[in-house]
């Protein structure tokens, strides 16, 4: 679209003119590699979330290949000619009763769809909210709703003003009341946070400026609900630039950046969000986003599913007018993958979450940049010569070892899977079973998405001063609740940091109660936000121009061109010269020289 080709003409050209061989092939390919990615389990929405098991393949299986998904077409750079074809996710047990080809030829029946149980939520809301803090025990409100993500980024501490925003009148310096946060005079102050993000997300500027004149998103009204940082506020500026109307709340309670959330309302945009919220404030907050006579969104930008998951309760049918859903989360994702089996998906989803810039960037390069910063601020700890143990060595874990090895310690890497166990031993780490180092280690640090990875019998035999942390998706993978039994006192010694204190005096330093800790303890790069958040963009861009037809009610995922499409809007950073492929190059790799350069399944 942005690179002048836009939607259908684009395509039928490319089909027609180039590469109808090629999107055969490719889909081949890639849909044999993408089946078997995503093994759901049945749980009930509300409960615990599950890592979906991205990298997990079924080894009996052989995938089914589908043919003939549409190609994007839009989104190129400069005025290259779109490539790939939309990739659906085979999910291999989705559509209710698919067969498998196992590898031995037998056919084996799909296993059968449990239905998705949704737990009750809150349909009243309290009229006169108690401060922060109260939140219920029962939990109705989802994991990634309550990992705290950013809080360290925002400067403006909120407990100065004890007032709830839901019992104050404001209204921005043009009369607009239609937005609730925590105080708008802080509205100078976020433009600022606003403009320094800016500066790290060249995509989302680059986006706009292409955009300039053409609004492929005209007429979107588009319902967010995100983290409200700096960061997101680039994102909705970005999407309002492209031709849409946004209304945003947040997905976390802890992580809105009061002072953003300002900026944007000063700007014009409606946002139900301040840092601190309790759970009947959230659920009120995404209800005024969604529920506003004359206004019905038709994109909704999710990250973790609730605000999906309230329209389907609240609003079904919204989804009348509704083009799509972008969700980011492996949570929401989850979420999306159960309804679609379910065959209750009324509209198309777009999985950014699976994506490759995000999973290759987001998940290493984040953590690799975010590791140390988690730990140095809440314990100071020096890293040369420590030794230290990861646990897990995927993504997550690659780019925390790598960091800890640059600084000088000692690292151990446990594994289950002999592939990453082996690159672990070829990137020069000792794999050792958790048990065999656990005494001597003076940081353990979680990247699995499994549970219990480390239980009480290991915290018990931890040495003094122990530093005990997590990477992983949720709190499953340290068994903190072992560790509130009698015999053992908790010390809070700085915010998100506990002593765990045994009856001897040895002590163990527990950071963020095993919760996720950059996203709790530190910030995370607005650069690498910056690439999600323009796969976002793209997705949403896609979605609403798709005509009618090119995607059904299911889940997809971007196409390798978008991924590559997004990496390039990034490359003038580095002032970066990627070469071309010559004619007899492409040729013999049988490639087009605009992309795309790998399969889908290329990871
Ligand atoms: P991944 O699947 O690539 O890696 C996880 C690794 O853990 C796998 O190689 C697996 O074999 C291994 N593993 C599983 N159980 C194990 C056990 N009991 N002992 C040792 N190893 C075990 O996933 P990833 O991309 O590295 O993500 C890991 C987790 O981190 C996920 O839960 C993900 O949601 C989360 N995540 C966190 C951040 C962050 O900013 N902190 C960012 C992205 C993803």
């Amino acid at each position: 679209y942005l690179g002048r080709l836009g939607g259908l003409s684009s395509f039928i050209y490319y089909v027609l003119g180039k590469g109808l061989c090629e999107i055969a092939a490719m889909s081949v390919q890639v849909l044999a590699a993408e089946m078997a990615e995503v093994e759901l389990k049945d749980v009930p929405i509300e409960s615990e979330p599950k890592a979906v098991a991205t990298s997990a393949t079924t080894p009996t299986m052989e995938p089914i290949v589908k043919t003939g998904d549409p190609s994007l077409g839009f989104l190129t750079p400069n005025t290259k000619m779109p490539q790939a074809s939309a990739m659906k996710r085979t999910d291999p047990q989705q559509n209710g009763g698919e067969a498998f080809v196992n590898r031995d030829g037998t056919v084996a029946e799909a296993p059968r769809l449990k239905k998705i149980q949704f737990a009750d939520q809150k349909q009243e809301f309290n009229k006169r909210p108690t401060k922060i803090g109260r939140r219920s025990l029962s939990r109705s409100i989802s994991q990634s709703s309550t990992d705290s993500y950013g809080s360290a980024a925002s400067y403006t501490d909120s407990s100065d003003d004890e007032t709830s925003p839901r019992d104050k009148q404001q209204k921005n310096s043009k009369g607009n009341g239609d937005f609730c946060i925590k105080n708008i005079k802080q509205a100078d102050f976020g433009r600022r946070e606003i403009e320094i993000a800016e500066q790290e997300m060249p995509a989302l500027m680059a986006l706009r400026k292409r955009a300039q004149g053409e609004k492929p998103l005209a007429g979107a009204k588009v319902v967010g609900c995100t983290h409200i940082t700096a960061q997101t506020a680039v994102l909705m500026e970005t999407l309002s630039a492209l031709g849409a109307q946004c209304r945003w709340a947040a997905c976390n309670i802890y992580s809105t950046q009061n002072e953003v959330a300002a900026a944007l309302a000063e700007g014009g945009f409606s946002v139900f969000a301040w840092k601190g919220e309790s759970e009947d404030d959230f659920w009120w907050c995404i209800d005024r986003c969604v529920n506003l006579e004359g206004w019905q969104p038709n994109m909704i930008l999710d990250d973790g599913g609730d605000l999906t998951h309230w329209i389907y309760k609240k609003y079904p049918n919204m989804f009348k007018k509704i083009k799509g859903i972008v969700e980011e989360s492996v949570t929401g994702v989850h979420r999306l993958y159960q309804l679609s089996k379910a065959g209750k998906l009324c509209v198309p989803a777009m999985n950014v979450n699976d994506s490759v810039t995000k999973q290759k960037f987001d998940n290493l390069y984040c953590c690799r940049e975010s590791i140390l910063d988690g730990l140095k601020r809440t314990t100071d700890v020096m890293f040369g010569g420590k030794q230290v143990v990861v646990c897990g060595y995927g993504e997550v874990g690659k780019g925390c070892c790598a960091a800890l090895k640059a600084m000088g310690s000692i690292v151990y890497v446990t594994e289950i899977d002999p592939i990453c166990a082996l690159q672990a031993c070829m990137d020069g780490f000792r794999l050792v079973k958790l048990s065999e180092v656990i005494r001597q280690v003076d940081i353990v640090i979680t990247c699995t998405g499994n549970k219990n990875v480390v239980v009480r019998e290991y915290l018990d035999r931890m040495k003094n001063g122990c530093i005990v942390c997590n990477m992983g998706h949720s709190n499953t993978e340290i068994d903190v609740a072992s560790l509130r039994t009698p015999e053992l006192t908790w010390e809070r010694v700085r915010s998100q940091v506990d002593h765990v204190i045994w009856p001897d005096g040895k002590r163990i330093v527990l950071l963020a109660e095993g919760r996720l800790l950059n996203l709790s303890c530190s910030t995370v790069p607005t650069f690498v936000l910056s690439i999600t958040a323009t796969t976002q963009a793209l997705a949403l861009i896609e979605l609403y121009n798709a005509p009618e037809g090119r995607y059904k009610q299911d889940v997809y995922l971007l196409p390798k061109k978008m991924d590559e499409y997004v990496a390039s809007l990034h490359l003038p950073t580095f002032d970066a010269h990627l070469t071309e492929l010559s004619d007899e190059q492409a040729k013999y790799l049988g490639l087009n020289k605009n992309g795309p350069f790998k399969p889908n399944y290329y990871r």
